[in-house]
């Protein structure tokens, strides 16, 4: 399939000691480590082909363009978008569900119309609806969840009215894992003559996407979870819903004229970027998807899968050990509580054993509401994680669970 040991190479901080122990990295959820060519194409782009985009006549500005607009083409393929005009370089998930919020809400919605988010959103899926709902008189109604943490079907189904705006639900569960189907809700929203947000974040990384065969409206993923920097992202929106969104920033480059009477907005995508883009993290980003299309996300697919089942099978082991999340299909993220002990303790001890989890409430209260927790310990993966990386995770639970008596 592919080479782990090869890949790992490519990522140095893998090969960083933590308190003597070598490091394993499984807060992927959180953050991606970077591989060697994303580091190297921000220092290329810095030591030789910097200078602020689009405005400049001179060379290096029509170089750093062409890389910023070539990086644009890159994110088109890689989500198979129909066109360049309808991917929008923002600072990431979080900015892009926000401008969609605000655009949206400002131009379609009035005081009453409702928004279906679900139970296991991330805040960012959450927040952006509620301050725009201040703003606007817009409600959210939420999908409900399963004890297994799938979405139960007949209850979205009931959600829609003559009042439902948008649909905006994540692909994949950055906290249980499951893998919503967005193709048919996509589909029946669709049938409502409702547009849907699908916020990617936790599934372009670990799963091919095609936005024009999925049909959703918008999509959203961050950069920083993908291998590419921090501080960009995408939004994809269909041409005929961006056209008629209203700016969400104002500022130098989302203009076509402007006069103290009247100000005239720009085409797409430059419509929604307003000020300097942060263009070194777009050329990087770029490299990062090449990168992961080089691998495979196929590939990348099944093998974060055999990790998943095989972290799996082995927590299951433990006598007190409860797996939060276990739908059907499911991926990439394996969360944990074992007894009583405190998911707090449980991260803090495996740290001093070298090894990076996640613990607390992942950005998803209302989720944890909903499960009757307060959080959990995560471990989520990548493509460069192993099984022995996992021994290590199992061997520390078999040092820590005794110490809880
Ligand atoms: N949505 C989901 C499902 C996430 O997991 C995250 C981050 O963990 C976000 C949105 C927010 O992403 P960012 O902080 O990169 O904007």
């Amino acid at each position: 399939m592919f080479d782990v040991e090869k890949i790992r190479k490519d990522f140095p901080i893998l090969s960083r000691e933590i308190y003597g122990k070598p490091l394993v990295y499984f807060d992927n959820g959180a953050t991606t480590q970077k591989p060697r060519c994303v580091v190297e194409k921000i220092e290329e782009m810095y030591y030789n082909t910097n200078a602020n985009i689009h405005r400049g006549v001179h060379f290096l500005s029509q170089a750093a363009t062409d890389e910023h607009e070539k990086a644009r083409r890159t994110v088109r393929d890689f989500i198979h978008a129909g066109k360049e005009s309808e991917i929008i370089f923002t600072r990431g998930t979080t900015e892009a569900i926000n401008l969609v919020a605000s655009s949206f809400c400002r131009e379609f919605c009035k005081p009453g119309d409702e928004i279906i988010i679900s139970t296991m959103e991330h805040h960012s899926n959450i927040v952006p609806w509620q301050i725009q709902g201040d703003i606007f008189g817009v409600k959210i109604r939420v999908i409900p969840i399963n004890d297994k943490g799938e979405l139960i079907w007949d209850e979205f189904e009931k959600l829609f009215s003559e009042k439902t705006k948008l649909v905006s639900v994540m692909h994949i569960s950055n906290v249980l894992g499951t893998i919503n189907p967005v193709e048919k809700i996509i589909e029946a929203a669709h049938a409502h003559n409702i547009p849907v947000l699908i916020d990617a974040a936790q599934s372009v990384q670990h799963t091919p996407i095609d936005v024009q065969k999925l049909d959703c409206d918008f999509l959203v993923f961050s950069g920083h979870k993908i291998y590419g920097p921090t501080g960009v992202g995408v939004l994809y929106g269909k041409e005929n819903w961006l056209d008629k969104l209203p700016p969400y920033q104002g500022g130098g480059e989302m203009i076509a004229t402007v006069s103290f009477a009247k100000t005239t907005y720009n085409e797409l995508p430059f419509k929604f970027e307003a000020g300097t883009p942060d263009y070194v993290g777009s050329t990087a980003l770029a490299t990062a998807l090449d990168y992961v299309s080089a691998i495979g996300l196929e590939n990348i697919y099944v093998y974060e899968n055999k990790l998943l089942d095989y972290a799996t099978e082995k927590l299951l082991q433990f006598d007190k050990m409860r797996i939060i999340g276990t739908a059907d299909y499911k991926t990439g993220v394996v969360s944990f509580l074992v007894g009583n002990i405190h998911h707090y303790d449980m991260g803090m001890l495996l740290d001093k054993m070298g090894i990076a989890v996640r613990t607390g409430h992942h950005c998803a209260q209302p989720l944890m509401d909903a499960l009757g927790i307060e959080g959990t310990v995560r471990a989520s993966f990548a493509f460069y994680n192993t099984k022995e990386e996992i021994d290590r995770l199992v061997a520390g639970l078999e040092r820590i669970i005794p110490m809880f008596g």
